[in-house]
């Protein structure tokens, strides 16, 4: 199967004359049990009910991966993924170009662990090499990147994690499997936040860790044990958005590459970023490695944050609101949500400087979103 038939029909059993041509919500937590035998037991917290064993089919197809877990959400997909490679007294190798959960994971929950964190600058290549340890057990990137919208040669990292037989882990959340599969480049595990695109309707929320079998395994024991199992209904409903992935995510390719090309043409904004523009830091390597340039971008308000607000407060369509990735395009100010505990100097440093504003640009008519736009700057 092709990557936009996989989200329809993936994984699913050949259905016999009678069945239900979508998959039924199995919302029970508990199932009948065989006598005498521990066998086939069947409990909602393990992850083995109907619609999640049927999704984690889906997802490791789509990603091409032997296997996957879903999880209750996209934290507890990155937490659990990474509670199954380090031990106390391990060393992980981070970007510092992540979400802001994952840093608060690493940087407080890992390191209360004794886990080693080194978070480095993802664009010094030298300084990778230079920072692995004898204890370093992954190294750590997501990309594209939340929300400067850069991205990463994975290529390189692949090769320096095969080199020194450490783990190369992927958020790839922002791009979809439909534009960017970390896998075919040399990842070894993959992590999505399922709550943005692959749901793409913002009503669940979601996660999942796509890997070898032997290592879903042990995920899936850390999933178990922590309680971050999803409930069925969230799952069915991740099905379901699933099944227009491929129209979705093309539709927002095209419409955010259109609106892009408009905002560079007005002087109200003093950068755009888009890695489908020829302007953009990362544009030769996004096209080497993804399939489309994605529905996220960004522009830096000419006037700063107070220009910023003005224009927010003046667009009618677009939502002032966080999380991304699905049909109706959403716009935050990242220095008052992803980063909002940092000074306005160190957000500029790290290129989101007052007046930038993030886009998950939607399936709407793109002509509609332009006019909103534009009504909004005159
Ligand atoms: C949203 C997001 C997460 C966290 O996902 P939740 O489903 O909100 O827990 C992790 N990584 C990235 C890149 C995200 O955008």
């Amino acid at each position: 199967m092709r990557k936009s038939t996989i989200p329809i029909h993936g994984g699913a059993p050949h259905a016999s004359a009678g069945a239900p041509v979508v998959t039924p919500i199995t919302q029970s937590v508990s199932f009948v049990q065989a006598l005498g035998t521990a066998d086939g037991l069947k409990y909602a917290r393990y992850g083995n009910t109907p619609n999640v064993e049927l999704v984690e089919r889906r997802l490791a197809l789509l990603d091409g991966g032997e296997a996957a877990v879903a999880l209750s959400s996209g934290m507890g997909a990155t937490a659990c993924a990474m509670l199954a490679l380090l031990r106390p007294g391990d060393h992980l190798l981070s970007s510092s170009w992540i979400y802001g959960g994952t840093y608060k994971l690493f940087a407080e929950e890992l390191r209360g662990f004794g886990i080693e964190v080194t978070l480095i600058d993802p664009l010094a290549p030298r300084m990778w090499r230079k920072a692995l340890r004898q204890t370093t057990r992954a190294i750590f990137v997501e990309s594209p990147v939340n929300p400067t919208c850069r991205v990463l040669d994975l290529a390189s990292l692949a090769n320096l994690a095969k080199a020194e037989g450490v783990a190369l882990v992927v958020d790839s959340t922002f791009g979809s499997p439909i534009n960017f599969r970390p896998l075919e480049h040399g990842a070894d595990v993959v992590i999505h936040s399922t709550t943005k695109y692959l749901n793409g309707h913002h009503d669940a929320l979601g996660g999942a860790v796509i890997g070898t079998s032997s290592y879903i395994e042990e995920v899936r024991r850390k999933m178990i044990v922590w309680g971050q199992a999803p409930d069925p209904f969230a799952v069915w409903l991740l099905e379901r958005g699933m099944k227009t992935l491929d129209v979705r995510v093309r539709r927002q390719n095209e419409n955010a590459q259109k609106l892009a090309e408009w905002c560079e043409t007005r002087p109200e904004f003093a950068r755009v970023l888009y890695p489908g523009l020829k302007s953009h830091p990362d544009h030769d390597i996004a096209q080497q490695c993804m399939d489309g340039f994605g529905g996220m971008m960004a522009v830096e308000v000419a006037g700063g944050g107070e220009a910023a607000e003005r224009f927010l407060a003046q667009l009618e369509m677009v939502t002032h609101a966080p999380s991304l990735g699905g049909v109706d395009t959403l716009v935050s100010e990242p220095r008052y949500t992803s980063h909002a505990s940092m000074t306005p100097e160190a957000r500029a440093e790290v290129g989101i400087p007052d007046g930038f504003l993030r886009f998950s640009v939607g399936i709407e008519d793109v002509g509609d979103l332009i006019a909103d736009f534009e009504q909004a700057l005159r």
